[in-house]
């Protein structure tokens, strides 16, 4: 990969309880900003109207740690996730080689409703890293609630089950922001 490959890591990654890049692995604590590849989600509610949003929960996670899981995922689960995506996901397109990504521009919309982020009031952001730099090649998406809501009926119970058993160990959300409507409200790795 030449250098071109990469660029900065864009502060809306940042940790929002450091404001400061993630440094480790939210499940293995491995150190992520030498040579990891890793994927961050932060999750955001805002109030329509209003330009202030709260971050739900965000974290770092290792190729090797979500891969693990990923694995056990139910194949049933995985099947439709993966049929969901590749019928319903359209990425920004790659930009020239030597240009930054324009990451306002991906995260302005859904990657799968088309909707616009002033629209929303909940929605994920997704990004692929390697130590300190963004992955070009993977262009960072926003997935809103409306089609997070569409993807948890694809997922089979047991997968559910792993995706909440994850949640509530590891993400431990304040308690004041985290209004459920289900447990399965959120879905993680994707
Ligand atoms: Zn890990």
């Amino acid at each position: 990969m030449s250098a071109y490959d990469f660029q900065e890591i864009p502060k809306v990654f940042y940790s929002y309880q450091t404001q400061k890049a993630f440094c480790n692995c939210l499940v293995c604590n491995c150190y992520l900003l030498d040579d990891a590849t890793y994927v961050i989600e932060k999750a955001y509610k805002k109030h329509l109207g209003y330009t202030a949003q709260d971050v739900i929960f965000d974290y770092a996670i290792c190729l090797a740690c979500a891969l693990k899981i990923r694995q056990e995922f139910s194949s049933d689960s995985l099947t439709k996730i993966d049929a969901y995506f590749s019928e319903h996901l359209a990425m920004s397109p790659s930009p020239r080689q030597k240009d930054p990504i324009d990451i306002d521009q991906c995260l302005a919309q859904c990657a799968i409703k088309k909707t616009s982020v002033t629209e929303m009031t909940n929605y994920q952001i997704y990004g692929h890293f390697y130590g300190n730099k963004l992955i070009k090649s993977i262009s960072p998406y926003l997935i809103s609630q409306s089609a997070i809501e569409e993807i948890i009926p694809l997922i089979s119970n047991d997968t559910q089950d792993l995706l909440n058993d994850f949640y509530n160990r590891h993400l431990n959300p304040d308690p004041e922001l985290f209004l459920p409507k289900q447990p399965s409200d959120h879905l993680v790795f994707i």
